[in-house]
């Protein structure tokens, strides 16, 4: 199933997009560097990760994997290196900037509105910059309630729509919280262990959803659990001490004795 941006942001599974409208999405980490008091959290750290990848980094706590994510969206600011998402330099932009150039994080808690549906906490995440007079009709049109529909289909929600968010399992919040990121279409998604908290049919779901999110972006996952690491990851890099230690299959990084030594061993 291919996963695709469509005119107005609205995704659509199975649909026939000109190659030339999807958003095409690079992400180049260069030599970044971050230190807290003189500890070095991301030391001379550089990633590339190519359109449709889906990238698992796992490493020992402390190895300053939300570090790097934080950098890249803004909330840190890096003291050296760049981040470049295509040609877009994102380095010194705001975090709002950051997230209007197409980037979505997903913290390691989910953060949904509990009081609210899942089709409002859905509602609520389409981007407001559709122009001025389509927000002023956007709530009632057909085309939103569809949008809203579709996403909750994809993140296995859709029969749950009039549901508090207050009243989902852990795992379902997550999903929702993935949805509500999808609604902004990003081109770069950051998800901060998604899978935490999850049933082991969850994980074998979310695999899925991760797999088909991937297509026509970049997906970047924060993950321990090796089983779903090896179930989702085209690429595995391993974090040791801010620094790129190994990168290479999930079989690979797996059987690497310096990864065992630091990180698997344990
Ligand atoms: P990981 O996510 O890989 O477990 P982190 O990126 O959270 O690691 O942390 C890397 C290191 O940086 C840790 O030693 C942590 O204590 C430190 N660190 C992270 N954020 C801050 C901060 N805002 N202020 C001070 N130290 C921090
Ligand atoms: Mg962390």
């Amino acid at each position: 199933m291919e996963l695709m941006q469509g005119q107005q942001g609205v995704i659509f599974d199975g649909a026939n997009v000109p190659a030339a409208r999807r958003g095409h999405c690079e992400l180049s980490i260069r030599n970044l560097s971050v230190s807290f008091d003189g500890f070095k959290a991301v030391d001379d750290l550089s990633l590339h990760i190519a359109q449709d990848e889906l990238r698992v980094i796992i490493g020992p706590n402390g190895a300053g994997k939300t570090t790097l994510l934080d950098m890249i969206c803004g909330k840190t600011r890096p003291m050296a290196g760049q981040i470049f998402l295509n040609d877009l330099n994102l380095t010194n932009l705001s975090d709002f900037n950051i997230v209007r150039a197409g980037v979505g994080r997903k913290f390691q808690n989910p953060s949904v509105y509990e009081d609210l549906s899942v089709a409002e906490n859905l509602e609520i995440s389409i981007p407001r910059g559709r122009g001025a007079l389509a927000s002023l009709f956007f709530r009632r049109t057909k085309v939103v309630k569809e949008e809203i529909r579709d996403m909750a289909r994809i993140v296995f929600l859709d029969d749950l729509l009039d549901r508090r968010a207050g009243h989902l399992s852990h795992g379902q919040k997550q999903w929702l919280e993935i949805g509500m990121l999808l609604m902004q279409a990003p081109k770069l998604l950051l998800l901060d262990e998604p899978v935490a908290g999850m049933s082991p049919r969850e994980r074998e779901q979310t695999a899925e959803l991760l797999k088909v999110l991937s297509v026509g972006r970049s997906v970047v996952v924060i993950e321990h659990d090796m089983d779903f690491v090896r179930s989702i990851a085209h690429t595995v890099t391993v974090l040791h001490q801010g620094r790129l230690l190994v990168e290479g299959s999930a079989d690979e990084v797996q059987a690497d004795p310096r990864v065992i030594d630091v990180y698997l061993g344990h």
